[in-house]
């Protein structure tokens, strides 16, 4: 490990457990796994190799660029290519190590012309993002294709909204209408509605990186990855002192800070700002003023005994990391920088 003042601390045994929930709660679907953006940040080559080892088969990236970094895909292993097929991917997706999912009538029509072969299909149930339409599908649009899956996603699966039975309701209508020999709808949101959106495989991402999409799984799902810094300085400031960038936090009473390794340009952006907070141990740190680019400033009244090149580490629990700054879950993990020395323990 080189050694970086920055690292992410990745917990395989909670990665496996969440899966484990997902598939159990999947019912008798079998459940997948999205590892698009690099596994959601986390490394999608160490991700696949943790879950495909606890019986996980079937894997989804976006692009061609992912399913390639990917490398050759094991035997029994299944990769999709969420994005489908544009003209320049052709070679790659003949080659055969990944499945295309197609989008559009172009790309079924491009993949007809370049020989066919074992595909996926999406079809739009109502989100109006990638997908054929169900009527095309009526008409035809698939025959001669040879469908491994037929998907649909969920748009607001995170809500109670009437949408969510509506698209299962016109997704479950295609049943038998295709010659796909499965159907996949729900993500890690979906998968929480309950059996009737499981069909034959589930696609969760979010939750498997322990992203709690709905109330739930709040309990069931472990947090995976913790930021980790060093201290850089250990300073005083008196009372009246200003801390950081535009003097956003001003110590009331003499105060202890540290200087972390940390900073926006490693995706802990300025929504933390004066409300985040790193840990020693189990004692909060709150971050004083802005985040830097490379830096943060925490209070360490509290830790007396941490000095200039101890570790801390950055809260991180997901749902409260997006309450205290107001990004999503998703943008909280695929947003962790390249800076970060990646490590499974
Ligand atoms: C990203 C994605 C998923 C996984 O969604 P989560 O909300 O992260 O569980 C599933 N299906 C499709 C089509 C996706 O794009």
């Amino acid at each position: 490990m080189c050694d970086s003042p920055l690292r992410l601390r990745l917990d395989r045994s909670a990665l496996v457990h969440n899966w484990q929930w997902l598939d159990q709660r999947s019912g008798a679907a079998a459940c997948g796994a999205a590892i698009k953006a690099d596994g959601y940040g986390l490394g999608a080559g160490e991700v696949m190799r943790h879950l495909s080892g606890a019986g996980c088969r079937d894997f989804f990236v976006a692009t061609w660029a992912e399913a390639n970094a990917l490398g050759s895909v094991a035997e029994g292993l299944s990769l999709s290519v969420f994005h489908g097929v544009r003209a320049e991917d052709m070679a790659a997706a003949r080659a055969g190590r990944a499945r295309p999912v197609l989008n559009t009538r172009e790309q079924v029509q491009r993949w007809k012309d370049g020989g066919g072969g074992l595909c996926d299909v999406m079809v739009d149930t109502g989100m109006n993002r990638l997908g054929v339409a169900p009527v095309d599908i009526a008409a035809g649009l698939l025959d001669g294709l040879m469908v491994e899956t037929l998907l649909s996603h969920l748009a607001c699966a995170d809500e109670d909204v009437p949408m969510n039975a509506a698209q299962c309701t016109d997704f479950a209508a295609l049943k038998g209408r295709t010659g796909a020999r499965r159907m996949s709808l729900a993500n890690s949101a979906g998968i929480c509605l309950g059996g009737g959106y499981a069909f034959d495989l589930t696609r969760p991402g979010l939750a498997l990186y322990g992203g709690v999409p709905r109330m739930e799984a709040a309990g069931h799902i472990r947090q995976v990855a913790t930021p980790e810094a060093q201290i850089l300085q250990r300073r005083r400031v008196g009372a009246g002192g200003k801390v950081g960038y535009n003097a956003t936090f001003i110590a009331e009473r003499d105060m202890e800070l540290a200087i972390l390794n940390i900073g926006y340009a490693d995706g802990y952006l300025r929504g933390f700002s004066g409300s985040g907070h790193a840990l020693a141990g189990q004692v909060k740190l709150p971050v004083l003023g802005r985040v830097s680019m490379d830096l943060l400033i925490v209070n360490v009244d509290a830790a007396p005994d941490l000095g200039e090149g101890d570790w801390v580490s950055i809260g991180y629990d997901l749902p409260e990391a997006a309450t205290a700054s107001g990004l999503s879950q998703y943008e909280l993990l695929t947003g962790l920088g390249p800076r970060f020395n990646r490590y499974w323990g």
